[in-house]
């Protein structure tokens, strides 16, 4: 202001100078009138330059000027400057919000008053089949037709969350996700979706698992029971007594295997990975299985005229045969299961091959290839689930418990190994692990094909698979 008004002192002390130079008194007089007059236009030009900026002019770019209009843009410029920051921060701290919504594992949806979308991020538009560049600002309840949600939204209560089928859903396999509505702000909405798929599935698994489990205890313990009130109430001979305690050992024994073989499941669910410092020689891991397999098999076939041919390699090849890395408990309760099923599912006569065999990669395969009844294709992707069994009666006739296979399949997964099944209805199956190099150590002439490599039927052209072990 001070400036202002000495620049306005000046001119007018200049043009009356001026003035009194050429025309004396009278001059100075009007020397100062125009002085006063140039001083305004200046001002008012100065003035327009400011407003001009301010109308059309980029705000970063402010007129230099002094005084005080120069003074008045640069605060403006200022202003606009500060203004922009924020505008900027916001800008920021919006895309980094919906970023982080995006990033969510959860479908997240934005409302506005009228239910419309106003936001989506991916999961959402995969939960829902959205197209968000087609269905912003589209009304959910046009959207989401399902009967379910319309009912939920149309109720307003949205204290719970609502169950519905995924848009990528198919009997084959079906997409279950939980949907609930928050409302917040002034009648807008947070939709927030979750895919519980798995979560439904583990709790199916689980409710199945505990209704197997007691039913597997509680069948051998009701006959037990009854033996035990039989005993207790009738008079028996020394004979029925012994007959009966022989048929409650054998319902003790089943229950004593089914205890035994979900702990060995547990073990292999709760205990680290396998490391790499145990080397096992595969001979040794053979050797026992051909035991096992042949005490097995004697049991069974014991009033038969023929027992089964059982085909392990020739020892030579056996102890040729290399090292595996892993737990040896847990590789040899693997391969003598897939061995003593074969033996247990093959009728007496039948044959049973067991071969091992060096992969091109440096990889190794165990095979157990039998001429049993071989199994349909549609059991195949199940075998490996808990309790599940072909041929219930066998399984028991034989002493299965219905988890030999869920324990082959975690300790081969354990051991980054891969179980195969194939099978031929009325010809006979092939059960192979196929281990990884790594987890291999070739024996001294591992070169030499393995002799008995499977051979059997079930590894024939049209024979049902298994992709892997599930
Ligand atoms: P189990 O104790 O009943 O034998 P497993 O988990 O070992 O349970 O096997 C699951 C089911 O797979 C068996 O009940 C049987 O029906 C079928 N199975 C397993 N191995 C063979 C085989 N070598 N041949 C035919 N069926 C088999």
């Amino acid at each position: 202001m001070l400036w202002r008004f000495i620049s306005f002192l000046c001119f007018q002390a200049a043009g009356g100078a001026l003035g009194w130079w050429r025309a004396g008194p009278w001059g100075c007089i009007i020397g100062i009138c125009i002085a006063a007059w140039g001083w305004f236009a200046w001002d008012i030009w100065r003035a327009a330059r400011v407003l001009g900026w301010l109308r059309d002019g980029d705000p970063r770019t402010a007129p230099i000027l002094r005084g005080m209009w120069g003074e008045a843009a640069d605060r403006v410029r200022r202003l606009v400057r500060q203004g922009q920051l924020q505008v900027q921060a916001g800008e920021d701290r919006v895309h980094d919000i919906l970023s982080a919504l995006q990033a969510s594992p959860n479908g997240v949806v934005l409302l506005d008053e009228q239910g419309r979308i106003e936001w989506c991020n991916q999961m959402a538009e995969s939960h829902f089949g959205f197209e968000i560049e087609r269905d912003l600002m589209q009304s959910i309840g046009n959207l989401v037709r399902d009967p379910d949600f319309s009912a939920y939204y149309g109720k307003h209560d949205f204290s719970h969350p609502v169950v519905l089928q995924g848009r990528s859903s198919t009997p084959a396999r079906p997409v279950r996700i939980s949907v609930q509505l928050h409302p917040y702000g002034d009648g807008r909405k947070l939709l927030l979706s979750q895919d519980i798929t798995a979560l439904e599935q583990a709790e199916a698994m689980r409710r199945d698992f505990v209704a197997n489990v007691s039913h597997e205890i509680r069948t051998p313990l009701t006959v037990l029971t009854g033996f035990v009130e039989t005993l207790q109430t009738l008079p028996l001979t020394a004979d029925e007594q012994q007959r009966y305690l022989g048929m409650m050992s054998q319902q003790s024994a089943r229950m004593q295997s089914v205890v035994q073989d979900l702990l060995t499941l547990s073990r292999l669910e709760g205990s680290p990975l396998p490391g790499m410092n145990e080397w096992i020689p595969v001979q040794a891991l053979l050797r026992r299985c051909e035991e096992e397999a042949r005490g097995l098999s004697a049991t069974l076939c014991v009033n038969q005229k023929k027992g089964h041919e059982i085909v392990f390699p020739a020892p030579a090849e056996m102890k040729a045969a290399g090292q595996l890395a892993g737990v040896n408990a847990e590789l040899q309760s693997a391969l003598s299961n897939l061995v003593n099923n074969a033996v247990r599912y093959t009728p007496a006569g039948g044959v049973i091959k067991v071969s091992w065999e060096i992969l091109d990669g440096g990889g190794a395969r165990f095979a157990v290839a039998d001429t049993g009844a071989g199994i349909e294709p549609e059991h195949l992707p199940r075998l490996t689930e808990r309790f599940y069994r072909v041929d219930r009666s066998r399984s028991r006739e034989t002493g299965g418990t219905g988890l030999g296979l869920a324990i082959v399949k975690h300790a081969v997964q354990r051991h980054g190994a891969v179980l195969q099944i194939s099978s031929v209805v009325g010809k006979g199956s092939t059960f192979a692990v196929v281990f990884p190099a790594s987890r291999v150590r070739a024996g001294a002439s591992h070169a030499a094909p393995a002799a008995a490599k499977a051979t059997g039927p079930a590894s024939e052209s049209g024979a049902a698979h298994a992709p892997a072990a599930r």
